[in-house]
């Protein structure tokens, strides 16, 4: 792998959209920042990436993307302190999740360089675009996709790997309720559940479409053996918190690795907190509910850090989750964000200034 890299060069744009956007009421990743980096894999290297304003790609209709859904992705955040210092959150751990991500399809990896150095770059170029509103922030969007041409269906041989930025209100809000799935499955045995892969979102769309038509905005996934186990919730990873313990499920083929949810189990031990690292079996968390014991279930992901969980549905039941005066997931909330926005100290080391 060729990890030497040429200074980046930058073509800044004419004219800034920033005054067109309405900083107090940003959705979630719609509006997209002045700049974009881009990087292409020809002739068996990663070439020297190039910032450029932020504008369409032009592809052959016969790129592998669109027949073979050679395509993965990262999601991660820059923050803005009160003295407009800025930081990211552990970005070397995104960086070696892309590149176990571009193992699993096939995709050539990307140097530490050149994923770090165009990262910083680039933020820094679009620096004023940070929200500083309090829980808003720059979503970073980094992805690589197969741009080389052909019908064969075997890997490309040329890629593009682009960062785009949008800035970002919170993402969700208010608890949400939720249906464990018995009949279709996110991911499998030996299959591509643990990389961010695209068409693993491509697949939850249509079981989460069937759900929302029963009134559940998000699918809990079980394993795809016997729908034994609880797996994850939509695209995050999920904890239980069952008497005074938080459980989470071991990280798997089938569980993506987040850095959400080592970090809360990590934060979680540090406060005290019990915490059990297992297999969740959908049978203990219906008699949890039923007893009294269960007392939160959350989402854990870079978007909406912590996703409180108020209804599950399983077998046309609905259980409602008691409403905490003191909730981890709100405690565990404050704690990884005052970390993630420099209002607290970082004993784990995690905070990267840029
Ligand atoms: C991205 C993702 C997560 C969360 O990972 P973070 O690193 O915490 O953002 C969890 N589950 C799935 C399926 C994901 O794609």
């Amino acid at each position: 792998m060729n990890t030497t890299m040429q200074k980046i060069s930058i073509e800044k744009v004419k004219t800034s959209k920033i005054d067109q956007v309405d900083f107090d009421n940003l959705d979630f990743g719609s509006v997209f920042t002045d700049h974009m980096l881009v990087c292409d894999y020809k002739n068996g290297a990663w070439e020297t990436p190039k910032i450029i304003p932020y504008q369409p790609i032009s592809l052959e209709p016969s790129a592998k993307i669109f027949h073979y859904g050679q395509s993965i992705f990262e999601g991660m955040k820059a923050y803005k302190d009160t003295e407009n210092k800025i930081w990211f959150f552990r970005p070397l751990d995104n960086h070696r999740r892309l590149n176990i991500s571009a193992k699993r399809m096939a995709i050539p990896e990307i140097p530490e360089a050149f994923f770090m150095e165009g990262l910083k770059a680039l933020v820094k170029l679009d620096e004023k675009w940070i929200p500083q509103k309090d829980g808003s922030s720059l979503y970073i969007r980094p992805f690589i996709f197969a741009s080389g041409k052909g019908f064969h269906a075997s890997p490309a041989d040329e890629y593009k790997f682009i960062i785009c930025l949008a800035p970002s209100g919170s993402y969700f809000s208010g608890k949400v309720k939720v249906l464990i799935e018995e009949k279709y499955s996110r991911s499998a045995n030996g299959g591509v559940g643990y990389a961010k892969a695209g068409g693993n979102y491509a697949g939850q769309f249509y079981p989460t479409q069937l759900a929302a038509q029963k009134g559940y905005s998000q699918v809990i996934w079980t394993d795809d053996n016997n729908h034994e186990y609880i797996e994850e919730a939509g695209a995050m990873n999920i904890f239980v918190r069952i008497g005074d313990t938080l459980i989470t499920g071991p990280t798997s083929d089938r569980i993506l690795d987040g850095i959400t949810r080592k970090s809360i189990l990590q934060i979680a031990e540090d406060e005290g907190i019990p915490t059990e690292v297992r297999k969740i079996t959908v049978s203990e968390v219906v008699e949890a509910a039923k007893n009294g014991s269960l007392k939160e279930m959350f989402g854990a992901g870079t978007a909406a850090v912590v996703s409180p969980i108020s209804t599950f549905g399983f077998r046309d039941v609905d259980y409602d989750l008691p409403e905490l005066a003191e909730s981890y997931a709100t405690r565990l909330k404050k704690r990884i964000t005052d970390i993630q926005f420099n209002r607290a100290e970082d004993p784990f080391g995690w905070r990267y200034g840029l």
